[in-house]
């Protein structure tokens, strides 16, 4: 028998089984991992009168990684019982150790995630090295699967009906400290040459151990379902789930089924039932969607894999910025949380202080909730330094501009303060809407200038799009990458164009949502019609928010830009009903008072929806059906996305799709905006696409270059 994932060796009775599969960086439950761990099960069993106690141990520097991931995108609807199967074995290896009546050991080096953290919950006794840095836990509800290799049956036996959801339903991680805490790891040593030594004096002082689920007087922590107060949970928890999930996510409602039902029953009977869910599940569109983009495409973006070649790695030290509102104070505060000193100019010393503010007040809140001592808010207030005069920017090795959307003013900023960088340095807009090409004129050295996109609220919002000019050399945007990485934030990188990517394919969305309107289509049914397709808001609550009125200057930019090069620019239906909304009835959106909907100005009361929409918009008797919005509001955005791929905007598809659901919201269960066109199969998505052009217009026309860039760019596994 030749084991190739999993070196076994018996030495004075301690058979130690250490995971190392070859060629790769990390243990994963791939199909030769399951074999040898049958092999090495029955290697156990065979020389198990020899044996004092087992040790599961890991060669790699993390302990396992959990499913092999590869393999799963390749399963196809037709294999579930094949998957089952294989999960049963692997449950079935566990099980066989933990009722061998001899110690069982992990020692968790490092990470054990997913599968991983199931490997090690077969053992008695769990022994990880004390860094904070380790991360344990289930992961797999973010990646739309469910802990199916038994972590769902045992964290709940551990842990409780209640007590188990966080690190269920929400996958939260846990550290080995934490996990100590929670009685999940038993013992803690300081680094990992010391883990092998508690491991044998545990089996030493332990000759027969037994899981605790498998104890004679075993009792679920909190109760069973029969219990008034859980039941009284269970109640109400599946609808409160299927709230929060809109039916559109399987995963977090499978394992709370899971959780239930298993509950009820024995130890073993749990275990199956768990296999089926996770063999249905495993095999289904969007669980192959989430595992293509939350970690295939994420690790892409780690793993710079759209940042040009440069040789240099770029630490930001000192950085600056112009214009200390909105966006300049919040770009402020993620700076000098992660360490980087801040210059925040703006005309007035007031003003900039009034910018600062942002950050005092977003560290109290975290001194509130606990997450910050005051101390370290000194620390990061200290960072930034509120000035009205350019010569403090002086040394700066990036200054970001964020002043007013006015090109003349952007012009006259750029020239003023790029003579204040550090040799070397470079300069970057935040602007929005303004072609970064146009804007690097003003620039004495326009390879050097780009645009760093961040998106609004910047404490919370992850994504940043980077957006390389005709002229901005290949350093340069490296460089912006590595800045946004050392903000903890995920960057994307598009080819300059009006609307770059995310701003682009977000308009689609908003303007068919008004388009609709214009149809006559009553307006709750719009908003419904976004929230059932995932999007986090309906698209004319978030036109109020980001200003009808701006959507009309843009558009009003447009037709004067199209003008100017003697063309005309015909607009859609939706921005024709939007610059009605501005110019007709005054309505200009949230912040100017009300736009699609009004906003009660006392205490607690909720907006509603403009009550003369309907007798403006709405006209009895038009046809409508949910599918057809819910589809137009997301194809129309897939569509534009995929003309990004053709035209160059875009060069990846991870980019396109991380960048649509971290940017403007598209729905998680999709993949994103182009993984939702694979995940629908080409041909059925052009298919759709036709029909919904035939009925509503050019917007959902798919061109013969743009079909060419969805097949020529389709991810292989
Ligand atoms: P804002 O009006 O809140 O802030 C602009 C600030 O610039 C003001 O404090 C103003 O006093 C200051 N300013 C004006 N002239 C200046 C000068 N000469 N020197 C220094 N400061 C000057 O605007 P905002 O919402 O923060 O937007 C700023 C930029 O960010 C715009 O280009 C906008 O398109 C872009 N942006 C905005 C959002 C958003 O959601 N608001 C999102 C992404 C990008």
């Amino acid at each position: 028998m030749a084991m190739k994932t999993i070196r076994y060796e018996l030495a004075e009775g301690i058979a130690t089984l250490t995971f190392d599969e070859p060629g790769s960086p990390v243990n994963t439950m791939c199909a030769q991992w399951q074999e040898d761990l049958t092999a090495a099960v029955q290697q156990v069993v065979q020389d198990k009168d020899a044996i004092r106690g087992v040790v599961l141990a890991s060669a790699k520097s993390t302990f396992f990684a959990g499913a092999d991931l590869k393999g799963t995108m390749r399963l196809k609807p037709e294999d579930a019982p094949q998957v089952f199967r294989e999960i049963e074995q692997t449950k079935k290896n566990f099980r066989t150790l933990e009722t061998l009546g001899k110690p069982v050991v992990a020692c968790l080096n490092g990470a054990a995630l997913g599968g991983g953290w199931e490997v090690a919950l077969a053992a008695h006794h769990r022994v990880a090295v004390d860094n904070p840095k380790i991360q344990l836990g289930l992961p797999e509800i973010t990646l739309g699967l469910i802990p199916g290799a038994s972590g769902i049956t045992k964290m709940t036996r551990l842990l409780g009906l209640l007590g188990a959801q966080p690190y269920i339903l929400e996958s939260k991680l846990f550290s080995p400290r934490e996990a100590l805490e929670l009685g999940l790891v038993h013992e803690l040593v300081p680094d990992a040459a010391a883990l092998r030594q508690s491991a044998l004096a545990w089996i030493a002082a332990n000759p027969q151990a037994q899981q605790p689920w498998d104890a004679k007087d075993y009792r679920m922590p909190g109760g069973t379902p029969s219990n008034p107060k859980i039941a009284g949970m269970l109640a109400v928890a599946p609808a409160a789930l299927k709230q929060k999930t809109r039916g559109l996510y399987p995963a977090p409602e499978y394992a709370l089924a899971c959780m239930v039902e298993g509950a009820q029953v024995d130890f073993d009977t749990a275990l199956r039932i768990e296999s089926r869910y996770l063999a249905k599940l495993i095999v289904s569109p969007v669980a192959k969607n989430m595992i293509n983009t939350f970690f295939f495409n994420m690790n892409a973006i780690k793993a710079g894999q759209s940042r040009p070649k440069w040789d240099g790695r770029y630490k930001p030290q000192k950085v600056g910025i112009l214009g200390a509102g909105m966006m300049g104070g919040g770009i402020a505060y993620a700076q000098a949380s992660r360490g980087i000193a801040t210059v925040l100019k703006d005309v007035s010393q007031d003003k900039a202080e009034a910018g600062k503010a942002y950050s005092a007040k977003i560290t109290q809140s975290r001194i509130e909730k606990g997450r910050m001592s005051p101390l370290e808010q000194q620390a990061l207030l200290a960072r930034i330094t509120p000035t009205e005069s350019v010569k403090d920017l002086q040394g700066c090795e990036l200054i970001i501009e964020a002043v007013f959307e006015n090109r003349e003013l952007k012009a006259k900023v750029t020239k003023e303060a790029e003579a204040m960088l550090a040799p070397g340095g470079f300069f970057a807009s935040n602007t929005s809407t303004l072609p970064i090409t146009g804007l690097a004129k003003a620039s004495a050295r326009p390879e050097k200038f780009v645009g760093i996109h961040f998106f609004s609220p910047v404490d919370k919002m992850k994504l940043v799009e980077i957006i390389r000019g005709q002229a901005t050399d290949d350093e340069t945007v490296a460089r912006a990458y590595d800045y946004v990485q050392a903000l903890g934030k995920i960057p994307i990188v598009v080819n300059d164009a009006r609307g770059f990517f995310t701003s682009r394919v977000f308009g689609t969305f908003v303007m068919e949502g008004a388009a609709m309107v214009g149809e006559g289509i009553p307006a709750p049914v719009v908003e419904q019609a976004g929230l059932q397709a995932g999007m986090p808001v309906g698209p004319l609550a978030v036109l109020d928010e980001t200003a009808l009125s701006l959507s009309v200057h843009v558009l009003d930019q447009t037709r004067a830009d199209a003008r100017a090069e003697g063309q005309t620019y015909i607009a859609t239906p939706g921005e024709l009903l939007v610059e009605r909304m501005v110019k007709e009835f005054d309505r200009n959106g949230r912040a100017a008072g009300g736009g699609f909907y009004e906003y009660p100005q006392e205490k607690g009361a909720k907006k509603f929806l403009w009550p003369k929409l309907k007798e403006l918009f709405e006209q009895l008797g038009v046809e409508w059906n949910l599918q057809d919005l819910k589809d137009r509001l997301l194809y129309r955005q897939a569509i534009e996305t995929a003309r990004c791929l053709a035209e160059g905007v875009l060069t990846s598809v991870h980019d396109a799709n991380i960048g649509s659901i971290f940017g403007i919201g598209f729905p998680g269960w999709t993949g994103g905006a182009m993984q939702f066109i694979y995940g629908t199969g080409i041909d059925a998505f052009l298919h759709r696409a036709e029909v919904l052009a035939s009925k509503y217009g050019p917007g959902f026309v798919v061109a013969p270059q743009v079909k060419d860039a969805i097949r020529r760019f389709e991810p292989k596994y």
